[in-house]
């Protein structure tokens, strides 16, 4: 297979994973869920939704013209218009369980470079067609869902997979040039033979790519210090309606607000990524990993405080409460999983002395876990890991028993924290209790920790029906974003705002913020095609998103 058709791999549509690798039918497995579901909320055991086929799905007629010119790129296909239609939101999985496709695209196009997407959106500005870029369509937000409202005369999802090179690297400065298609793993197979890496990993690293990381400002795998998009980007070329723009490539400036600043997070409604300038790592040789246990959630965090205030900067310093650790540590003790890496020193030292101070505030643990190769994939936080890497392919069977599972992340400043987790679990348990009328389940970890503060990652789950459970998860949605905002966290950390966070979104930043993005938004892209309904309603057009958070 040739590098152009391995990136042209279709993806699943139903869940996590490439199409032709999706797990197959399995009637024993799905039992196997349908019963555990059945005895963890003592309900009798209920039939679970089968996978569904393209076939079963009506979708309708594409409502535009492809013009002559463009029709190599584009295409109406079923299938492909079905993958593109549908983000890893639940709303998206439950669609495709109960094969329903509330918002269709009408095309997808896959350009080669800049000169095609110039072109598509002249053509869509032209007819008044929505454009909506799709990187690895990984969002769990509504990010790429075609739900732009009545005014557009259709929508195109512009597919970014054929740009999938690292095209420069300037070894001097350490960083590449890198396109916004790829995906993470083409991206790692690119730098490694030069001995770098970009060493950002989102649990979605296989099926997300570089301009989505940057258009979401997604955050990576490790804890702290150089783990956000942000930290990465160097310049970023981008290509809007109204022309391309692109900030200068320099290690840091103080000429006015940053250009990168409003392109970073900008989900599609500015323009198109294409490619970027990226700070690049050393590939690191030195590493070492250790599960440290605590009795008591609080006073882990408290270590987690004094860590992230320590100046030491761990790698990996990701808090698990009790019950989500409970697989791999007994249930009676929180987990904190502490690693360090380095591609230049021995990382001894600053081991040591994040073991003393985990010592002083409590926290037990078995040092010789040390001495072992790969110490971060051994033992308890292995285990972790790997059930952690598995998760996202074991949600789809989980929803086709009606489970309602999702997750949500914030951040908030130390000061509040115990507070605020303590509120956020009570009203979500009391939330999820009322709308499923069964148990509920709220766990919490760290993914990220700042001097200043975490940012706390909830996972919860209900039993829902499998007719209703969209609506019962948009209720629980409603509650979580509610809480969240109302006690002064952001509705996101790193999963971005799309279209399901919006309300949240409107509770927290200013109001003439958002004019002030809507004004910019206006120049770059003066008939309001890209990508509608995320972050801000265009000028002059009403696309439906907006409302009290009860509403969404
Ligand atoms: C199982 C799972 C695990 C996840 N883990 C993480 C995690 O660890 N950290 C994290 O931050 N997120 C995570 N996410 C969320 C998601 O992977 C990120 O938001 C990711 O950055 C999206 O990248 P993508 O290429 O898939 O973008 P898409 O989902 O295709 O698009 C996301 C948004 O970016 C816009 N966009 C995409 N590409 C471009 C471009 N080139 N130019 C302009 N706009 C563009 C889209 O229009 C859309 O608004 C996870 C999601 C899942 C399903």
């Amino acid at each position: 297979m040739s590098k152009k058709e391995v990136s042209m791999r279709k993806m699943n549509f139903w869940g996590w994973g490439w199409a032709d690798e999706a797990e197959p039918e399995d009637v024993a497995k799905d039992k196997e869920m349908a019963r555990f579901v059945a005895e963890s909320y003592g309900v009798p055991e209920a039939e679970p939704l089968t996978r569904p086929r393209v076939e079963e799905f009506s979708i309708p007629d594409s409502r535009v013209q492809i013009p002559a010119n463009l029709r190599d790129m584009c295409t109406t296909d079923p299938h492909e218009r079905l993958i593109h239609s549908l983000g890893k939101s639940f709303p998206d999985i439950a669609n495709a369980a109960l094969r329903q496709l509330p918002h269709a695209t009408d095309l997808v196009a896959y350009p080669e470079d800049e000169a095609q997407i110039a072109a598509l959106l002249d053509w869509a500005a032209d007819d008044n067609i929505a454009v909506i870029p799709f990187g690895g369509g990984s969002t769990v937000c509504g990010g790429v869902d075609p739900d732009v409202g009545d005014s557009y005369a259709g929508v195109i999802t512009l597919d970014l997979r054929k740009l999938d090179q690292v095209l420069e690297i300037d070894k001097t400065s350490r960083a590449a040039r890198i396109q916004a298609g790829i995906l993470g793993p083409d991206l790692e197979a690119q730098l490694k033979p030069h001995g770098y890496t970009l060493r950002h990993f989102p649990q979605s690293f296989e099926f997300s790519t570089l301009g989505g990381w940057i258009a979401t400002r997604s955050g990576g795998h490790y804890a702290s210090l150089y783990t956000h998009m942000d930290d990465f980007v160097e310049s970023i070329r981008i290509v809007t309606p109204a022309g391309v723009m692109e900030s200068r490539r320099l290690p840091g400036s103080g000429a006015g607000p940053s250009p990168d600043r409003m392109m970073m997070g900008s989900e599609g409604i500015m323009g198109v990524i294409t490619e970027a300038w990226m700070r690049i790592q050393d590939r690191p040789t030195f590493k070492g990993s250790i599960p440290v246990l605590f009795k008591d959630f609080y006073q882990a965090a408290e270590t987690v405080r004094a860590l992230s205030q320590s100046w030491l900067f761990p790698t990996n310093c990701r808090l698990i409460d009790a019950e989500e650790a409970s697989g791999v540590a007994g249930g009676e003790h929180a987990m904190l999983v502490l690693g360090f890496e380095s591609a230049d020193h021995p990382i001894d030292a600053w081991m040591d002395r994040a073991l003393e101070l985990v010592a002083d505030h409590g926290g037990s643990f078995d040092r010789s876990v040390l001495e072992k190769k790969d110490s971060n994939k051994a033992g308890a936080a292995g285990q972790w890991r790997n059930a952690f890497m598995q998760a996202p392919y074991a949600r789809s069977r989980a929803i086709a028993c009606g489970l309602i599972v999702d997750t949500f992340e914030t951040a908030i400043t130390w000061d509040k924290f115990p507070e605020f987790h303590a509120e956020i679990t009570a009203q979500m348990n009391k939330v999820i209790r009322e709308v499923t009328g069964n148990n509920s389940r709220v766990t919490c970890r760290f993914t990220h920790v700042y001097p200043d503060g975490p940012a706390p990652y909830f996972t919860y789950s209900g039993l829902g029906t499998t007719s209703g459970m969209i609506e019962q998860w948009r209720e629980i949605k409603a509650a979580s974003m509610e809480v969240v905002t109302r006690l002064g966290g952001t509705v996101t950390h790193h999963h971005s705002v799309g279209r399901d966070h919006r309300p949240g979104y409107e509770q927290q930043v200013d109001p003439l913020f958002r004019d002030a993005l809507q004004a910019a938004k206006s120049r770059l892209d003066p008939t309001g095609i890209m990508n509608p309904g995320i972050l801000i309603d265009p000028e002059n057009r009403k696309v439906g998103q907006t409302g009290t958070m009860a509403d969404r």
